[in-house]
């Protein structure tokens, strides 16, 4: 069941005219005047806060994770808002505009995506995603999927509900569903902050023998 609250949210966007929540400019959420202010990295980092080029630092070494590309920093003001307004206003179709930014960021850098990737959102658990009527996560990485011909394969599950950031609470909270064995993976998540849920996710696909592990995210939090 979909809570009253959202349904009223859902209505109101019926409603009033979408409004740009940067300039407020009427006709869409993030108008493209706004959306190409937001700078794409033209660099990658490793796992931790280094700047690396292509392989993971001595310290990331033993990770499950193999790499993580981050389309845009979590500093810019745009950036945040829009991830906000998607998880907490449920704003859902700000996820275009977020997936379009990962894309240009993945051309940017030219990661050599092979054809034999497939993509994985980090799963919310069912309360999680009852709470907010959907995946923020799987928003982003159908729209992905729907301009990269890479298809989304439905493998993981959240069976535990967890505090965020709390790296103890992590472990164990999700579940492998199907086989992934030597299958190429990209993880899809709004923001890589210290990268312990993806690192888990990761740490459970390599369990399940799957071959490489990246991550992709919108932002990246630097402490
Ligand atoms: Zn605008
Ligand atoms: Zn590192």
């Amino acid at each position: 069941m979909i809570p009253h609250f959202l349904k009223t949210k859902q209505l109101l966007n019926l409603f009033f005219p979408k409004q740009c929540i940067s300039c407020k400019k009427e006709g869409s959420f993030l108008c493209d005047d706004c959306l190409s202010l937001i700078e794409v990295n033209h660099f990658q980092y490793c796992l931790c806060e280094k700047l690396e080029k292509k392989n993971k630092c001595n310290c990331c070494k033993k990770r499950n994770l193999d790499k993580v590309f981050s389309a845009t920093s979590f500093e810019n003001k745009i950036v945040q808002k829009a991830i906000h307004k998607l998880k907490y206003s449920y704003i859902k179709e700000l996820s275009i505009p977020l997936a379009y930014l990962i894309i240009k960021h993945l051309q940017v850098i030219d990661c050599q995506i092979s054809n034999d990737f497939l993509l994985v959102p980090i799963p919310l658990s069912n309360k999680e995603k009852r709470l907010r009527g959907f995946n923020q996560s799987e928003e982003i990485a159908k729209i992905i999927s729907e301009a990269t011909k890479i298809p989304l394969f439905d493998c993981v599950k959240k069976i535990k509900e967890t505090k965020p950031q709390r790296k103890e609470n992590i472990k164990d909270a999700f579940l492998i569903t199907r086989d992934v064995s030597n299958k190429k993976i990209i993880l899809i998540d709004d923001v890589y902050a210290t990268g312990s849920t993806m690192e888990e996710v990761a740490r459970k696909l390599k369990e399940s023998k799957a071959s490489v592990v990246w991550g992709v995210t919108v932002a990246r939090e630097i402490s």
